[in-house]
């Protein structure tokens, strides 16, 4: 073994070494959560390179942006910058998308194709709906892309659904989605869907670029591969032929993506497939103390359908995980953020910890209880900043530019800002452009407004709007970067007064955004490469590593880690969630979830429920705890009593007992770092703490915690 080898293979166990120094053929590591698969994986490229295999034969699939990015990095640290230059590493989507720049015609597409988000898709599904004059109510736009893009993570074509779906409903969705896929080839688009699609439908037909990459890929890498469905498989399988250098990790009980398709007889059937595949399996968790799976083994051992492991670590038994049953939704957050201070006085920093929930909206409450108490949190997944209207719109106008076949973005700009092109004539714009069969910016460019029948006020609206865009394209044929492109779109459209009259209070930050996307495009080599880390940009891939603390829905959680992990909301009918409960399976899903959730954890556990909670409607609704919590035995976590936190001071005392007391009273002058000075009005007794409401000078009324307020009397 040479000395590079040794130093590739350090401090890995005897298992870990064998999956990353089994040089050829197919491998599969079966392993929990926390057992080193990713860190294998990322060895196994030094360790490749370091036999002799060319950079560019190495293609390593991760699930995120962010993933791939880190996993660059650690690849650098291990062998280099220039060896790591010519690596792939990346989303399926990401990979896809770059074979279909240098092959459009695998996907019937042409040079300068668009992407589409999940949101474009369903503008465009809604929109071929009502072209085929079918009732947007009873084909309800977000269930039949639902319907549809299952089908796709099926490799099921228009046809086959046709084929195999019974009834009259099934039939019209089969249309719908026929329609669609043609919709998005006029359109000379791909939705996320379709990048895997066609590169596999487009690899079987076409055997001279299929073999072109089978010869490129020779060694191919797969994490997180519980959660591929059928049609990624089948391109890994497709890549790997004929030599089947394929080195996949996952973990079962890890499968959390059952809902988009994916397919857990991937895992199950991949030796069966590939009959020579060696089987590793690790067991020894790296990252959690053994407090902390003794919770996570006791939890998913209620799954009927799983090969039974159990994880064990070196890392000392550690603190029991706590959980707490609070009244309201209310308490159990003021609960999160006393628990969450105690830890930061033990010396843990907010980046340390995570808030983990089911679905995103849970995180209102704790956000709000976080910024009483003055702690700096960011949400993962909220309103993305590419969701955000001012940055699609721009978005849009710079796909037009590239790509003029783009419908979805001309629909969302042709009026955006107002220049009297109302809906009416969009609407006529849009069927005369489809009897002609082109779209609807050729239409104008070629017939002109007024062979379309449209009368001359929207004519001369048009004909303006069609200028602006040429002067545009013109900017970009002539080689404008991208930052000089979008700079002339922004002010070309007069854009900047459009934001700052809808609205003077947003518009500020609105500004910002724009800014902050003027800064990613300055990185980009090109528009059409800005366009596209755009399209790819995943709500995980915002900075996770800034000083605060981080909340997130438990599918963005996956393969990260943290020392401090909260998880809120463990009620039945959220976790477990509601839809789930009928279908056992569909319970098992949810389990997989909460084990997720807990194996992030690397030193500290808390658990936490509500009884009631408030719904958007302002009223309660009840809930029992968490069959995931009842089942559990009561050795593996304590359970905090709420007494032990709501303070013995009678209600209706303002002052608290001498123990603890509000340096201030109420109409004390206080100062604040960031508010300035101000009066405080009001001491209030909360179940975990008090609250001080504090009326500043210049920032109006703030409400703090008072154990954390940094206030100081003046
Ligand atoms: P998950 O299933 O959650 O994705 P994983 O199996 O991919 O987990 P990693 O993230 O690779 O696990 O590893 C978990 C932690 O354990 C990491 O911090 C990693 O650096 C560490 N680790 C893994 N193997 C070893 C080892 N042999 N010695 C020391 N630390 C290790
Ligand atoms: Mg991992």
């Amino acid at each position: 073994m040479s000395v590079v080898d040794r130093q590739i293979l350090a401090g890995l166990n005897e298992q870990q070494v064998e999956a990353v120094s089994t040089f050829k053929g197919p491998v599969l590591v079966v392993a929990g959560a926390g057992s080193g698969k990713t860190r294998v994986l990322t060895r196994r490229i030094a360790y490749l390179l370091e036999q002799g295999v060319q950079p560019s034969e190495i293609l390593a699939i991760t699930f995120t942006n962010k993933a791939a990015r880190e996993m660059v990095e650690r690849v650098q640290e291990l062998v280099g910058w220039e060896a790591s230059q010519s690596l792939w590493i990346s989303t399926f989507h990401a990979a896809c998308s770059r074979i279909l720049r240098v092959h459009p015609e695998l996907g019937r597409l042409r040079p300068g194709f668009t992407i589409y988000d999940a949101d474009d898709a369903r503008r465009l599904i809604e929109r071929t709906i009502r072209s085929l004059e079918l009732d947007t109510k009873r084909f309800p736009p977000r269930a039949v892309m639902a319907r549809i893009s299952s089908a796709k993570a099926d490799l099921m074509t228009p046809q086959e659904m046709a084929v195999e779906t019974r009834g009259a409903y099934g039939r019209l969705v089969a249309t719908i989605f026929e329609a669609y896929e043609a919709a998005l080839i006029e359109s000379n688009a791909v939705d996320f869907d379709n990048l895997v699609n066609s590169v596999v439908f487009g690899l079987r037909e076409h055997s001279g670029v299929r073999e072109y990459y089978q010869r490129r890929f020779r060694y191919l890498l797969v994490d997180e591969y519980q959660d591929t469905n059928r049609a990624q498989n089948e391109l890994i399988g497709l890549l790997a032929e004929p030599e089947n250098n394929i080195f996949v990790v996952g973990d079962s009980d890890q499968s959390i993506y059952g809902f988009r398709g994916a397919d857990l007889g991937n895992i199950i059937g991949f030796s069966q497939r590939l009959p020579s595949t060696r089987t590793i399996s690790l067991e020894q968790n790296y990252r959690s103390t053994n407090a902390i799976l003794d919770l996570a083994n006791a939890l998913i051992t209620h799954n009927a359908r799983r090969h039974d492991k159990t994880l064990w670590s070196q890392l000392g038994q550690g603190e029991q995980p706590l959980y707490f049953a609070a009244q309201d939704d209310r308490a159990e957050a003021e609960f999160v953020v006393h628990q969450l201070l105690s830890f930061l006085a033990e010396g843990h920093s907010l980046r340390d910890v995570a808030v983990i929930y089911r679905t995103n909206a849970q995180s209102r409450v704790i956000e709000e209880e976080l910024s009483k108490a003055g702690i700096p949190y960011r949400v993962v997944g909220g309103v993305r900043f590419y969701d955000r209207r001012e940055i699609r719109d721009i978005l849009a106008y710079l796909r037009i530019l590239v790509n003029p076949d783009d419908d979805v973005a001309l629909a969302r700009i042709i009026n955006t800002p107002h220049r009297g092109i109302g809906s009416g004539t969009q609407e006529q714009l849009q069927s005369a452009a489809r009897t002609r069969n082109v779209t609807m910016l050729h239409a104008l460019e070629l017939y002109g407004a007024q062979d379309l029948g449209l009368s001359a006020r929207a004519a001369k609206a048009l004909a303006h709007f069609v200028e602006l865009i040429g002067g545009l394209r013109t900017l970009v044929h002539e080689g404008a970067s991208a930052p000089m492109v979008l700079d002339q779109v922004i002010a070309q459209t007069e854009y900047l007064a459009m934001v700052n009259e809808e609205d003077p209070l947003t518009a500020e930050g609105r500004l910002e955004n724009l800014a902050e996307l003027r800064t990613v495009a300055a990185e980009a080599d090109s528009l059409e490469a800005f366009l596209e880390q755009t399209a790819l940009f995943s709500a995980i891939d915002a900075e996770l590593d800034q000083s605060s603390l981080t909340l997130m829905t438990v599918h963005m959680a996956k393969g990260l880690e943290f020392p401090v992990v909260f998880v809120v909301g463990l009620e039945d009918g959220i976790f477990p969630h509601i839809r789930s409960l009928t279908a056992p399976d569909q319970v098992e899903e949810e389990r997989r979830l909460l084990y997720v959730a807990v194996t992030r954890a690397k030193q500290r556990l808390v658990l936490s429920s509500a009884a009631r909670r408030r719904n958007f409607q302002g009223k309660f609704s009840y809930s029992p705890e968490s069959r995931f919590i009842t089942e559990l035995p009561e050795d593996v976590l304590i359970r905090v009593k709420s007494s032990g936190f709501i303070p013995p001071a009678p209600r209706s005392t303002p002052q608290r007992p001498t123990s603890d007391p509000v340096p201030y009273r109420v109409g004390d002058r206080v100062f604040h770092a960031r508010y300035g000075e101000g009066e405080v009005r009001a001491i209030r007794e909360r179940s975990v703490d008090r609250e001080v409401v504090v009326y500043f000078d210049d920032a109006g009324e703030r409400v703090f915690f008072s154990s954390a307020a940094k206030l100081k009397l003046v």
